[in-house]
């Protein structure tokens, strides 16, 4: 799968296994799964459910 830094973008929470993730990028230019996973490293913003949804929880 992706190697990304474990952590979110937005909160900086830690991205646990199994975790319902959402990705936040431009979509490239792309011809193919190869180039995106390549941009999702350098742009993609991996957001959680809850900053997704709105919804700050301070833990
Ligand atoms: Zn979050």
């Amino acid at each position: 799968m992706f190697k990304i830094e474990p952590t979110y973008s937005f909160c900086g929470k830690n991205i646990e296994a199994y975790e319902e993730v959402y990705v936040k990028m431009c979509y490239p230019k792309s011809r193919g799964f190869t180039e995106l996973k390549a941009f999702i490293q350098n742009e993609g913003k991996i957001i959680c459910k809850d900053c997704f949804e709105g919804r700050q929880n301070n833990n």
